[in-house]
């Protein structure tokens, strides 16, 4: 089996690229943070808010209520203020970093001691020097921070709330484990990029619109994850997007979603194999782009429903074409399989996701890492389905270049095809000087075996007929079929001597040979007709209408005999 030597090595490569992958992800995943008791107290929203002045200064510290909860979610309708202390006074080897995980594009201002001077924190921030990755917003707090000295946060607000946690790191463990950080998700970027890259060099070979949807709908992804890091804002030019604000993660979601279902409906050939839900999935993809467009309407930002609906709207089209291609899997559809393991890890850990986000939990390392982990493992498996794909493409490519050449039922060269070659040939035995000889071959009575037996037992009787000569021909001589039952043969270097005796080998042949067809054993005779090329006025029509006249004698003169084109000359008119 030629596919299976290639792809056990394939599989094997799969298994063990995964392995050590995620092996790394637990091995470099950072472990959980100390955690040093942050005390969070939360000022209740007045209207209008309190001035920054009297906050930092420490006025309204009575007004202050404790909270249990860990977290510093914002507000949708107003900025919040809060003010965090710790228990205890800092007694790490190195400074403490203030940490905020979960504020995604909110803007957070710290104000901290000594000097209470407002720092602010934002996810696309571009301007200033930055010590930390985008991992988390962080700021350095004094070593000296003493017990209950307070840290003031105004956290802005949004249209969602979001729990937004804060956490005091050891300057060296945080630089440790955001170092970390940058390691894994710049090998996961990577991976996807390299990933487009090959799929883009394949793209300028194949021009196939399967490898477009998966360079747009996996571009957009990673734009998209990277605006989600935040890494993005890192990139030179990238601060082209920071204007967009939330509305640029939005946008490369709703262009990528639609390329992913056009990718999968072409990818899985999923019209073909279950027809009725792909064209459902093909009508499911349209509301992406009125949704990309309502993102630029100034109300859309503010609108909650708006990107809930979206996010509904996305899960029950992933939902449907994840059942739909688990359909096309069932009915055999190779690459409807293969796109499922590719993309089941993936479903797996977006499901694992959406549940911890309703859920409000904490996000563990290893669902954080494996979400993009499992991104970059299924770009690897769709490049190498695509690689098969067009592998298969160009077999296919090669096969259609051999119909066009030759004849379908016999395989011979096909009469387009034996006209040109013979000019070719005759070409080359005038440069060579060599004499070149010409078998116009024509089964006797051909009519009467489709009449008695059938056009089956016609078309077995023309195969082995078509086979048999082919065996009696020289390695330099070729076939091929000129009409119904009519074959040339063309003998470059024969002599009319040579081509006798090849002709009389092929009538002997044909008239011993058994033809067995549909439980029916029948002979048949072939008559022949010889002609050789004259001198530098004689064109292949010409020869092929000497071997034909040729071999009209031979049938005048009684069938399964072979007769040679006398010239004019000879023949004494
Ligand atoms: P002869 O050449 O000996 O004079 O008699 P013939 O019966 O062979 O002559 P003719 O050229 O009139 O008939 C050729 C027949 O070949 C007609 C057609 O039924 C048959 N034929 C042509 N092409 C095919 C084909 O592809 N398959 C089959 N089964 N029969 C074919
Ligand atoms: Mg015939
Ligand atoms: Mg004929």
């Amino acid at each position: 089996m030629g596919g299976f030597v290639y792809r056990k090595p394939i599989a094997v490569f799969i298994a063990c690229l995964f392995v050590a992958l995620y092996a790394l992800v637990l091995h470099a995943a950072p472990s959980l943070p100390r955690q040093p008791t942050l005390q969070v107290a939360a000022l209740p929203a007045t209207s209008p808010p309190q001035a920054v002045e009297q906050v930092v200064h420490g006025a309204l510290d009575g007004s202050f209520v404790p909270s249990q909860s860990p977290y510093t979610p914002n507000a949708a309708d107003t900025r919040r203020w809060y003010r965090l202390t710790t228990d205890i006074d800092w007694n790490g080897t190195s400074p403490p970093v203030l940490s905020f995980t979960g504020a995604t594009y909110i803007r957070l201002t710290v104000f901290a001691p000594p000097g209470y001077q407002p720092q602010e924190l934002w996810f696309a921030q571009t301007e200033g020097i930055h010590r930390f990755s985008r991992h988390h917003l962080a700021v350095q707090l004094p070593q000296d921070l003493r017990a209950g000295e307070p840290v003031y946060v105004e956290i802005a607000s949004d249209s969602f709330t979001r729990q937004i946690k804060p956490a005091l790191t050891e300057m060296a463990q945080y630089q440790a484990e955001d170092l970390t950080h940058v390691r894994l998700t710049t090998l996961f970027a990577s991976v996807q990029f390299t990933m487009i890259l090959a799929a883009m060099c394949l793209w300028l070979v194949l021009r196939d619109r399967v490898l477009t949807y998966f360079i747009g709908y996996a571009t957009f992804q990673l734009v998209y994850q990277m605006l989600m890091s935040g890494e993005i804002y890192e990139l030179p030019g990238a601060g082209i997007l920071v204007p967009l604000d939330t509305r640029a993660p939005w946008l490369f979601a709703t262009l990528s979603a639609p390329l992913s279902m056009s990718f999968i409906l072409e990818f899985c050939d999923l019209r073909n194999m279950s027809p009725k839900a792909a064209r459902i999935l093909g009508w499911m993809r349209w509301p992406f782009l009125p949704a990309a467009l309502l993102i630029w309407m100034p109300f859309a930002v503010r609108t909650n429903a708006l990107v809930n609906s979206f996010n509904l709207w996305f899960m029950i089209t992933s939902m449907w074409a994840l059942g739909t291609v688990i359909l096309a899997a069932a009915r055999h559809g190779r690459q409807a399989r293969f796109f499922l393991i590719a993309w089941m890890p993936q479903v797996m850990l977006t499901l694992l996701r959406v549940v911890q986000i309703l859920m409000k939990l904490d996000l563990p390392p290893w669902l954080e890492y494996g979400y993009p982990f499992t991104m970059a493992f299924s770009c690897v498996m769709v490049t190498i389905g695509l690689a098969d794909l067009s592998l298969r493409a160009r077999r296919e490519r090669d096969m259609a270049h051999h119909l066009a050449d030759h004849d379908a039922l016999t395989g011979v060269l096909n009469r387009r095809a034996l006209v040109r070659r013979l000019h070719a040939a005759i070409t080359e035995a005038r440069l060579q000087k060599e004499p070149l000889a010409l078998l116009f071959l024509d089964m006797d009575h051909f009519k009467s075996v489709n009449d008695r037996y059938g056009h089956q037992v016609g078309d077995a009787c023309l195969r082995a007929v078509a086979e048999a000569i082919g065996d009696e021909l020289r390695p330099t001589d070729w076939l091929g079929r000129y009409g119904g039952e009519e074959f040339v043969a063309c003998l470059p270097g024969a002599s009319r001597d040579n081509a006798m005796h090849i002709g009389e080998r092929i009538r002997h042949r044909i008239e011993t040979l058994q033809v067995h067809s549909r439980g029916t054993t029948l002979q048949t005779t072939i008559s022949m007709g010889v002609a050789i090329l004259g001198d530098h006025t004689d064109t292949a029509d010409e020869l092929i209408a000497r071997a034909d006249a040729a071999l009209y004698r031979a049938k005048v003169d009684g069938r399964n005999r072979i007769v040679a084109h006398i010239p004019l000359a000879a023949t004494g008119h």
